[in-house]
C-alpha cells in the first residue's frame, strides 16, 4: 500500500506487520496455523530439505490492476518451506524498490494469505514484519485517510476505515501474534488484509472518489490487455493454473 500523508510529506507509502525472520531454521519443522471457524488451530507441517530452486522468489514482480490475482481471495497458508522464506525476502525487496510500506502476496501474483510491512519503507531501517493468515477483529472508531497502492501507482483516494483494529496472525516461525493496532500500522494492516480478500482500496472510495480515479484505472486496464495480447503477461487460464498449483503446495 502507499499512503501519502502530510506528516510523511511526499513519501509514497505502501503498506504491512511483525519481525521478518531471515534465519528460520530451514529444513526444521515449522509450526504453521490456520484459522478455522474463527479459532486458530495449530498444526505442524514438516518442511522439506532446502532446495536450490530459487525460481519462484526470483521471478516475482509487482502486478498491477486489473491482474486477476488481485481479485483472488487467498486461502490460509498451511506450510512454510525454504522457498516461501525467500519469497518473503523478495517481497520486502520489491516493496522497498517501489518505495512502499506494505505488500500483500496477491500483489506479486501469489494466492497466499500473507503480507509484509515496514513503515520505514527502507531496507535496514524500521522493523520488518510478516503477517501470515491475519484475522482482524474489534474495530474501533472511524478515520478517513488518503491511500495509494503499489498495484495502482499514481492513484490515490480517501478511504474511511476503523481507527483501531486487533490483528491475530502468525510469523514465519509459526509464532502467534495478537496485538491492537492504531495509527498508520492499523491502516496498513487493514489495506493489506483487504488484498488477501481480493479487495482493492478503490472499492472503498465514495462514488465521487471512484469517478475521479476511473480514467487512471482505465489506463491500467488498457495496458494490461495489451500485455496479455502480446504475451508479456500470460492469459487468464494460465494465471489460474499457476495459482492452483501454488495453493496445492502451500494451502
Ligand atoms: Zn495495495
Amino acid at each position: 500500500m502507499t499512503i501519502p500523508l502530510g506528516f510523511w510529506s511526499r513519501f509514497r507509502l505502501y503498506f504491512l506487520f511483525e519481525t521478518f525472520v531471515t534465519e528460520t531454521g530451514l529444513g526444521e519443522s515449522l509450526h504453521i496455523c490456520s484459522p478455522i471457524d474463527g479459532v486458530y488451530k495449530s498444526r505442524f507441517s514438516r518442511v522439506g530439505t532446502i532446495t536450490e530452486d530459487h525460481s519462484l522468489a526470483e521471478s516475482l514482480q509487482i502486478v498491477h490492476h486489473p491482474h486477476p490475482t488481485l481479485r483472488h481471495k487467498s486461502k490460509p497458508v498451511q506450510r512454510v518451506d525454504g522457498e516461501l522464506v525467500r519469497v518473503v525476502r523478495r517481497m520486502f525487496d520489491l516493496m522497498y524498490e517501489a518505495k512502499g510500506i506494505g505488500l500483500a502476496a496477491n500483489q506479486v501474483d501469489l494466492p497466499l494469505r500473507l503480507f509484509v510491512v515496514n513503515l520505514a519503507a527502507q531496507k535496514g531501517e524500521g522493523e520488518e514484519m510478516v503477517f501470515i493468515n491475519p484475522v482482524l477483529s474489534k474495530p474501533k472508531g472511524h478515520e478517513k485517510m488518503e491511500e495509494g497502492c503499489l498495484s495502482l501507482p499514481g492513484v490515490y483516494g480517501d478511504v474511511e476505515r476503523p481507527k483501531q483494529i486487533t490483528v491475530h496472525s502468525f510469523n514465519l516461525r509459526g509464532e502467534e501474534i495478537k496485538t491492537e493496532l492504531d495509527g498508520m500500522m492499523s491502516r496498513v494492516v487493514q489495506h493489506e488484509t483487504d488484498h488477501l480478500d481480493g479487495r482493492m482500496f478503490t472499492d472503498r472510495l465514495t462514488e465521487t472518489g471512484k469517478l475521479s480515479v476511473r480514467g487512471l484505472m482505465e489506463e491500467f486496464e488498457v495496458d494490461f490487455e495489451s500485455k496479455q495480447n502480446t504475451g508479456e503477461i500470460p492469459v487468464d487460464s494460465a494465471l489460474n493454473s499457476r495459482r492452483a498449483e501454488l495453493e496445492t503446495r502451500y494451502c
